[in-house]
Formats: structure tokens, C-alpha cells, sequence
């Protein structure tokens, strides 16, 4: 098939569905395919985004099965777990991304450099915003048979004023943002003109968000400190630069293994990286930043910190596309994002039409039913009846550990059942039958339902949802443009989708933490050669490996390049 028609001019296209806007419509060349072929009644699968979940599914796709479109707003894939390298130059910008439309020509479909802006789910339209020549903005809408909604997320403001005087780190650009602000800074702290107090602002790095984005950035923008200030930037002195990172929590990396969030505090520490714990920002003003801390006495006191660049890294939020999805859905009220079955289909949506993975969505998977069957078949392999077991507070903690393992997000609720099973132990008598347990987990939220916001994830939720395509495909060739109700088929040709947690990983500064399934290490430089294999080998291409180790080499033979873009 040739290509979409999308503007009004051309081919007079049909207009129509709820806003009477043109329709875009797929085109099959009738030579080549007879009106009863398989080829021109494929169904019409359309992709949205081109990140982690979407590259997955393309991959993993049979070309053949369906007519792909993939609408986007930008026309690459972003290697995004090396992007805060890229922030001081250790790797260049061009190394981490990889044209889509490569990636997307493998399932022989098409690129659309345009943004999703709505959806009508009845008439299973997707309105489309794409900017003209003219530069102004034309809405269409392109008719899906399977819509897939991989559209990520957006920075998590907590409402706090002042973000306008922060940098993101999300994409390509805001990682280039940021390397022209910290050479900015560094040029202007050596004028004549700039005062010693004006000079001790402008080399004060705050990161604002203690889990991996923040600490590897804080990491590489130490290093680069360290490694090429000295040879670039002769007149400014080492002990004039401050690096703070403002972390809400206890500790930083909050979400791996104990053991390594004390290591790599212990390594910042020793590095002179200022990791301020139990303290939350309320206010980024362009010189400074107003946070409230917690000291010793357990009282709240405000602190101000003059600061010359502040990264803001503190979690993930629903983009615009999907509160509107959300507002349309009666079921859909997660606040935080969309809901999905065990199938990643979208709750409320028709069904097995409209699929969301990664980011963007979160299974509607609850932690504490694992729980409970968990402890369950603890009850059966003891060979006692789980309904009249009595659980002490060992037990709970071998099972709340292997619940852990499959959900590490849950890890600070599971920690918070953890308290209050102690003190209902202290309190009372050792031990917890079911229907306290269950009273238990009310009082925690019963339904903690996210799985954790990473690209392991995306990359699993894309896999598998490629999968199921093509073997809904196989089972029931041109199933989904006709209007038939085929009953629940997912279900009927492949398995719910289940997350295997493989581990995480972080860069510290010339050392790096892994947290792999409950087997935890950290180290230097083995460690770090270490993580760099992990990431070279999960690069997209051959093309970005061979940048990557271009990149590598370049900065270990001559430094990092310390200049302006
Ligand atoms: P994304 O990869 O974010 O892709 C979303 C896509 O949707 C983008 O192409 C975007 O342009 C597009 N889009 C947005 N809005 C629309 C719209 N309206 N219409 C059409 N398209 C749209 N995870 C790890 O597992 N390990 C790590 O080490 C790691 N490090 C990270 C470091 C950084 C700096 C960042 C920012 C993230 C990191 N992550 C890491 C998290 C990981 O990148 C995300 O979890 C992952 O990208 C999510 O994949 P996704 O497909 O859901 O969304």
C-alpha cells in the first residue's frame, strides 16, 4: 500500500466521526491486491510513540499480519538509560538515538512525525495533530482496528512553584539543554566581572530527586567536574563547585536493596557530593531553592540553597493524551496513569481494542491478592488450612521478601506493613490469622497496582503485546475489521502478561551498583565496565553500539568535549 493522505488538499479526503475532521485512510494498491486478499483486509494496527514499548513491539511483530502506522512527535528511538552520560558529553547525543522510520520499515509500516491528541473509542478513530507547511496545526483522524497507547510520561511537578528555573531530563534536547547551561555556567564563573559570591552560585549544581535519573546525573556531572575541569577551566578551583542532591526519602535509590543505597551515599559523601535526605523542595526561585528539612528532633525547618543550575527529577506523571483518555473512562481513576487488565488492555475501552503499555499504564495487578497467595500456598506446602492459619511475624517477612522480588516498587508499602505487623506483635500476641491480615492490608492501600516506570518494563509489555498480535493474527486472520464479536480472544490465544523483574543498575561516579533479584553488589571500575557491557548490549542497533564505543574511546583518549552546541 502506498501512503496516508492526511491534509485536507489532498485527494478530498472522507471527513467525519465526532468533529467532522478528514479521515485519513489506508491505502492498498489494487493491482497488487485483490479485493478479497488477505492483504488489503489486514487489520489496521496503529503504534503510539516510538520509545521503549513501541520499538519492542515492532521488533517483535510478523510483518505480514497487519497494516502498521506509528504516530510519533519525534522521528527517533531513544536510548534513554545513557541519557544523563550525554548531559556533560561523555556521549554524544547522536549515539543514543536510532531513526524510527528504520526500525519501523522492518514491519513494513509507516511513520506519521505527528502527536496524538485524542481518541474516540466507540468509533475507534485517533485524532491527530501534525503542523502543516504553513506551520499551522491540522487535525485528522486515522481509523484503527488495534490502537496501542506507548506514549510514556511526563515530569512529575508534586506542585511546587518555580519549575520554570529547572531543567528535565527526558529527551534528546533537554539532555543538550543542560550541557549548554553547565558550560554556560563554568564560562561565566571565570569572568572578571563576576563577583566570589556571584561565582559560588553559579557553580552550585542542585539535582532535586535522589532515585537513578538524579544520582547518575549528580554521578556524571562529578566526573566531568573531576576529570576535565582542571584542563579546561584552569581558573576555577575544585572546592568552588558544589553538587547537592535533595532527596525526599531516607535515603537515596530508594527503591534497591539497602545495602546499596548506603553505598552509594557513602560514595557521594567521599566524593563531596552533598546528598540531603528527608528533605523536600517547596519552591525553585532563578537564584535559589526553598526546601524543608527534617533535623534530628524530628521538626520541620525551611533552608535555602543559592544554586546556579537545578535538575528536576523527582517521578513520573500522566501526559495530556491520557487524562483526557482518562476522563472519558468512568473505570479509569488512576490518577497516576491507565489502567490495564492482565492482558494490558485498556479498562473500559471495547474490548481488544485499545492496548496501553509501558510508562503510560499500569496493570491492574494487586499486590496484596500476591500477597494473600502467596501466603496461601506458604499455608498449603505446611500442609495447613490457609483460612485458619495463624502467621508469625517471621513468616510474613519470608513471604513479604519474595513478594518484593516480583514488585519492587511495593518495597515502601511492603516496608510500612512490616511496622505495623511489628507493632500489632508487640502489641498483642505473635501471631495474625487471615482476616486480621486482611485487615492489615486495608490499611495499607489493598491496591498497590504499578509496576515500576523503566524501560525493562516497556521493553516486556512490548514483547509480549507483539507476540499476542501475531498469534491473534494467526488465529483468526482479518478477526478485527469485522464486525464480529469474536468473544474474549485474547484471553483465548495467549497467557495474561506477567513482569520478571531482572534487576536494576545505576552509575555512581566511576563505580556502579547492581541490584540483580535479590543478588546485590556494587564496585569500581569492574563494575563499571560492567554496566557499560549490560547497556552496549541492550543498544538498538549495530550503528549506536559502534558510536557507543567510538564515544567511550574518544572521551578515554582525550577527555570530554567542554564547549557549547
Ligand atoms: P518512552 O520511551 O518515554 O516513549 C514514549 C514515546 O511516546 C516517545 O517517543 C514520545 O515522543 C511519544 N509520545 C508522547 N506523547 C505522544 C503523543 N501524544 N502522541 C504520540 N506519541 C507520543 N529505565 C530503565 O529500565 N533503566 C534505566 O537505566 C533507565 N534510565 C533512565 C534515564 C533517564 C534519563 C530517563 C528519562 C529514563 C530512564 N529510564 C530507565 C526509564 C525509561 O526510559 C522509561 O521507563 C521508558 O522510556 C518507558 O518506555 P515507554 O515506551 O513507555 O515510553
Amino acid at each position: 500500500y502506498t501512503d496516508i493522505p492526511v491534509s485536507e488538499n489532498a485527494l478530498e479526503p472522507r471527513r467525519g466521526g465526532p468533529k467532522n475532521l478528514p479521515i485519513a485512510e489506508v491505502l492498498v494498491d489494487d493491482d497488487d491486491c485483490p479485493e478479497n486478499s488477505k492483504q488489503k483486509h489486514k487489520p489496521k494496527l496503529v503504534l503510539l510513540g516510538s520509545g521503549w514499548g513501541s520499538v519492542a513491539i515492532l521488533k517483535t511483530l510478523n510483518p505480514e499480519d497487519y497494516h502498521v502506522t506509528v504516530v510519533s512527535p519525534v522521528n527517533y528511538f531513544l536510548f534513554t538509560p545513557m541519557l544523563p552520560s550525554a548531559t556533560v558529553g561523555t556521549l554524544e547525543l547522536r549515539s543514543l538515538v536510532e531513526p524510527i522510520r528504520r526500525i519501523v520499515s522492518r514491519a513494513k509500516g509507516h511513520f506519521l512525525k505527528a502527536e496524538a491528541v485524542d481518541v474516540e473509542l466507540s468509533e475507534k478513530l485517533l485524532e491527530v495533530a501534525q503542523t502543516n507547511a504553513q506551520g499551522e496545526e491540522c487535525h485528522f483522524y486515522l481509523p484503527y482496528d488495534k490502537l496501542v497507547l506507548g506514549v510514556g510520561a511526563t515530569t512529575n511537578p508534586h506542585g511546587v512553584k518555580g519549575l520554570e528555573n529547572c531543567h528535565f531530563l527526558k529527551d534528546i534536547e533537554d539532555a543538550r539543554l543542560i550541557r549548554n547551561k553547565v558550560m554556560q555556567n563554568l564560562e561565566q564563573a571565570c569572568m572578571p566581572t563576576t563577583s566570589d559570591e556571584e561565582r559560588r552560585r553559579l557553580l552550585s549544581f542542585v539535582v532535586s530527586g535522589g532515585g537513578p535519573t538524579g544520582v547518575e546525573f549528580a554521578a556524571e556531572l562529578f566526573d566531568m567536574l573531576n576529570e576535565d575541569l582542571g584542563r579546561s577551566f584552569p581558573k576555577i578551583l575544585r572546592n568552588e563547585i558544589s553538587v547537592h542532591v535533595i532527596q525526599s526519602r531516607g535515603h537515596i535509590l530508594n527503591t534497591y536493596d539497602e545495602a546499596l543505597s548506603k553505598f552509594a551515599e557513602a560514595r557521594f559523601a567521599h566524593d563531596q557530593v552533598e546528598v540531603l535526605t528527608n528533605s523536600r523542595v517547596k519552591e525553585v526561585q532563578k537564584d535559589k531553592i526553598l526546601f524543608s528539612q527534617k533535623d534530628e528532633k524530628g521538626e520541620t525547618v525551611t533552608k535555602e540553597l543559592p544554586m546556579g543550575f537545578c535538575l528536576w527529577s523527582t517521578g513520573v506523571a500522566q501526559t495530556e493524551l491520557c487524562k483526557r483518555i482518562a476522563d472519558k473512562i468512568d473505570v479509569q481513576t488512576n490518577k497516576h496513569a491507565l489502567e490495564t487488565d492482565t492482558h494490558l488492555r485498556l479498562n473500559g475501552a471495547p474490548l481488544g481494542s485499545v492496548y496501553a503499555i509501558g510508562d503510560c499504564s499500569t496493570v491492574q495487578n494487586n499486590v496484596a491478592d500476591h500477597l494473600v497467595h502467596f501466603l496461601r500456598s506458604m499455608a498449603w506446602e505446611k500442609g495447613k488450612d490457609p483460612e485458619k492459619m495463624e502467621i508469625t511475624f517471621p513468616e510474613w517477612r519470608d513471604v513479604a521478601q519474595r513478594v518484593k522480588k516480583r514488585f519492587p516498587q511495593a518495597a515502601d508499602h511492603l516496608r510500612r506493613l512490616d511496622k505495623l505487623f511489628e507493632q500489632y506483635d508487640k502489641d498483642q500476641k505473635g501471631t495474625l490469622d487471615f482476616g486480621e491480615l486482611h485487615e492489615l492490608l486495608l490499611q495499607i492501600d489493598s491496591k498497590i497496582t504499578s509496576l515500576p516506570a523503566t524501560a525493562q518494563r516497556a521493553h516486556q509489555q512490548g514483547q509480549y503485546l507483539g507476540r499476542k498480535l501475531n498469534k491473534l493474527a494467526q488465529a483468526a486472520p482479518g478477526m478485527m475489521v469485522n464486525e464480529v464479536d469474536y468473544g474474549d480472544l485474547d484471553e483465548a490465544v495467549y497467557k495474561a502478561f506477567e513482569y520478571h523483574h531482572l534487576g536494576s543498575l545505576a552509575y555512581i561516579g566511576n563505580s556502579a551498583v547492581f541490584d540483580f533479584n535479590g543478588l546485590s553488589f556494587s564496585g569500581g571500575l569492574m563494575a563499571v565496565y560492567l554496566w557499560r557491557s549490560v547497556y552496549f548490549a541492550q543498544s538498538v542497533s549495530l550503528r549506536t553500539r559502534m558510536l557507543l564505543a567510538m564515544d567511550w574511546s574518544k572521551r578515554a583518549l582525550f577527555g570530554r568535549d567542554m564547549m557549547n552546541y
